[in-house]
């Protein structure tokens, strides 16, 4: 497991950012946590979701609007996972623990695990952002290179085009074959679990992935038949999986994105590295590595649970994402105060433009 430490040469930069915050909330008497504008989206998102479902069972198997019913679910699935489960994995969603573990255990109802979620986004993703290597949200080489460290092999120059159906299949692949590489080895790419696997973790594990598939696929199937049930779950899956890829990749794979790649350059000329020295501090590291987008857009905050706010969830992962449009205020001028560059794409079209450019930029060069 490769060490890192990083270099805090602008440490008073997150020192003064904190207190900003810190004002914030207690001059308007707010909680971090979550209020009732959440708990009301977690009611319509699990409401939408129960009520495709509902439709799904009863709706004729010959009829179509079965398929817009699977996809509403495929919907849900990404909305409740967006704005629900990502809060309460972070602690977030409530001041009760009991309610955010409930509320990261979501997951589990819809086909992940809560466990390995933690391990993977808030152990290893939040804390080594873009770090080649480490983080798993950006191990995708050989199906993608997002950064010139790595090998360029002869299909990369067509990534941008094939990049978008490869993402049609991230959901399946996710609950499928990424949960059970890490289950088996016990490790979020190069890094053992900090947590310990427990018996009871071995059994929710097993037992969720079974009652998932009883519940998305078997049950359906009794009633629509199972060519319909198992074609609409893919439908469902596919559009879950372009959703949920999309979003985390505007994030942190979009053009002028910093990554860190000192351990994939070790690896290109055989060796091997113990330790990485990223050259920022955490914050300033957090916000060269992430990028906001279309955080004007009302719909779109409340559709993604915050996460086109990712500069904010990124540097407060545990404030609820309710409160980021205002965090963005603070943040940006105490960027501005310390000469810290902020990255911000103004709509959603453009940071997907953004995403398959530099998709197209990587693939191309040397
Ligand atoms: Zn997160």
């Amino acid at each position: 497991m490769t060490s890192i430490r990083f270099e805090g040469r602008n440490a008073e930069f997150f020192a003064t950012l904190r207190n900003r915050i810190n004002e914030y909330f207690s001059e308007n008497n707010l909680q971090p946590t979550g209020n009732w504008k959440l708990y009301w989206k977690t009611i319509i998102l699990f409401g939408t979701l129960v009520g495709s479902y509902l439709l799904v069972l009863l709706l004729h198997p010959e009829n179509s609007w079965i398929y817009v019913a699977y996809g509403i679910m495929g919907l849900s699935f990404a909305g409740i996972g967006f704005n629900v489960m990502h809060d309460g994995a972070h602690g977030s969603y409530s001041k009760h623990s009991w309610i955010n573990k409930l509320m990261a255990n979501s997951l589990n109802l819809l086909g992940g695990n809560a466990f390995l979620w933690a391990e993977k986004h808030n152990i290893v993703h939040h804390s080594f952002t873009n770090i080649e290597g480490v983080d798993d949200d950006i191990d995708l080489w050989p199906l993608l290179r997002v950064n010139t460290a790595k090998k360029k092999l002869w299909f990369h120059k067509y990534q941008h085009i094939y990049g978008l159906p490869l993402y049609t299949i991230a959901y399946l692949a996710w609950i499928y074959m990424q949960d059970f590489k890490k289950y088996f080895s016990g490790k979020v790419v190069d890094r053992p679990f900090k947590n310990k696997l427990s018996a009871w973790k071995h059994i929710e594990f097993w037992a969720s992935k079974l009652v998932y598939v009883f519940i998305f696929v078997l049950f359906p199937a009794y009633f629509i038949g199972f060519k319909t049930a198992l074609l609409g779950y893919f439908l469902m899956a596919i559009i879950t999986g372009i959703c949920i890829t999309v979003v985390f990749q505007l994030a942190h794979v979009v053009e002028d994105i910093h990554f860190v790649t000192d351990k994939a350059e070790a690896a290109n000329e055989n060796r091997n590295i113990e330790s990485i020295n990223v050259q920022d501090d955490w914050a300033t590291h957090q916000i060269r590595t992430t990028s906001n987008f279309s955080t004007k857009s009302k719909t779109l905050t409340w559709l993604l649970g915050g996460l086109n706010f990712q500069v904010e969830h990124h540097l407060f992962p545990k404030i609820s994402h309710i409160h980021y449009p205002k965090l963005n205020e603070i943040v940006k001028k105490t960027c501005a105060d310390f000469n810290v560059k902020y990255n911000e794409i103004p709509t959603f079209f453009e940071a997907v433009r953004s995403h398959f450019m530099h998709l197209k930029m990587i693939g191309q060069l040397a």
